[in-house]
């Protein structure tokens, strides 16, 4: 007999596919359930448990009673000249996450959202200055995939997801490792690995645990070769500095002959774009089997970098070409909605009161200029 569970709304979203055979199996219910119900959730799109014709009439009405299928909402859409779509989704009743679709000829890539807010301070990004609220859980991160999908319709696919909206994925270990579960299970969305990429700031203990655990494709956010720079523009850097994250991207490396790290590097006007730069990075990767992906600079309010020129990205990503390293330059997507790299911000109620230090940190600074002027 099938016990009614403890709180009504178990969100069936929030299970991966072991997740959700422990449940029918704390059920009493057999463990194929699990594959049973993915089909009619991620194949088939349905969300009422009395068209799931293939579960007994007691589980259907157990579940009807205490589960829900249910993702965040899509409460704004804006779509870009160039097609890319950004989607802002309300969590809780204070909180929105964004996420954005961006078509290209050959493939449709959305990118996901894993915190609200986010906990690290790099400078240089918008994200960082909305302070952090809380995890994603695992249905808030899949759910972005499966909204986006139900949304976009026949209009567009998702044939990519990169875990590079807001928040750092590695800080929220188990539920993005089971969402991307979810995004690669054949009873899921059935991408490969290749096609699912994590991008971590460089959490190197998680990055570890990450190259266990998930296979899948993994890019670094490095913008520095220096520790000294680094430490400043990533500031985990200072706990998890420029060798120890090169040995665990080594690792990871390992894990299939040929596969490579992609490096992320933002390219910020005379900060991080000299040709010593370019050489220190050539130096840097020369033991690690590694892609460069060249991030113009997004400008944000207040932001106090600007974007190198389009010259010096090409001699730069040149230089590093020729060294042997293959290196594209990202293209700006969706821009003309603040939907490019380091331009989501959601609505984040801040815990972390770092908003509010930014804002005392400013007037501190424009304090000092009145004085001196
Ligand atoms: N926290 C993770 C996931 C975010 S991915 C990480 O750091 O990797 C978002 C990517 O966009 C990261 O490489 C980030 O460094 C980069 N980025 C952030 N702000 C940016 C900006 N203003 N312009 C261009 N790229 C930016």
């Amino acid at each position: 007999m099938l016990e009614p569970a403890k709180t009504k709304a178990i969100n069936l979203l929030d299970f991966d596919r072991k997740g959700l055979m422990a449940f029918f199996v704390g059920m009493g219910e057999k463990p194929f359930r699990a594959t049973q119900l993915l089909k009619w959730i991620y194949h088939e799109g349905v969300e009422d448990f009395d068209q799931m014709s293939n579960l007994s009439k007691p589980l259907r009405a157990y579940l009807q009673a205490n589960c829900i299928i249910a993702t965040p909402e899509i409460v704004v859409e804006q779509i870009a000249s160039d097609g890319t779509r950004k989607w802002v989704l309300q969590t809780d009743c204070g909180n929105r996450v964004e996420t954005v679709f961006i078509p290209e000829e050959s493939r449709g890539t959305l990118c996901v959202s894993s915190q609200i807010g986010c906990a690290l301070a790099c400078t240089f990004c918008s994200t960082a200055q909305q302070g952090f609220n809380r995890n994603l859980s695992t249905s808030e991160i899949i759910g972005q995939v499966y909204a986006a999908q139900k949304r976009l319709g026949s209009a567009g696919k998702i044939t990519n997801v990169v875990m590079m909206g807001m928040g750092e994925p590695l800080l929220n270990f188990d539920n993005v490792v089971a969402a991307m579960n979810l995004m690669m299970d054949d009873f899921g969305f059935g991408l490969s690995k290749r096609r699912v990429t994590i991008s971590t700031s460089g959490v190197v203990p998680a990055m570890y645990r990450l190259t266990e655990v998930c296979d899948v494709s993994l890019a670094v956010s490095l913008h520095a070769v220096r520790d000294e720079l680094r430490d400043e523009l990533v500031p985990i850097n200072k706990k998890y500095p420029l060798s120890e994250l090169m040995e665990a991207c080594r690792e990871n490396a390992k894990l299939a002959p040929r596969r490579t790290v992609t490096f992320e590097y933002v390219m910020l006007d005379g900060i991080n774009d000299s040709m010593a730069d370019a050489e220190g990075l050539v130096k840097l990767l020369e033991t690690v089997p590694s892609k460069i992906n060249l991030i113009p600079f997004n400008p944000f309010p207040n932001s106090p970098y600007r974007c190198s020129s389009n010259n010096r990205i090409n001699h730069f990503k040149n230089y590093l070409n020729e060294a042997g390293i293959v290196t594209t330059v990202r293209k700006t997507r969706g821009d003309d909605i603040d939907a490019a790299c380091g331009q989501l911000v959601g609505q984040v109620q801040d815990k972390s009161r770092r908003h509010l230090k930014l804002k005392l940190a400013e007037s501190e600074r424009a304090n000092t200029i009145d004085q001196t002027v």
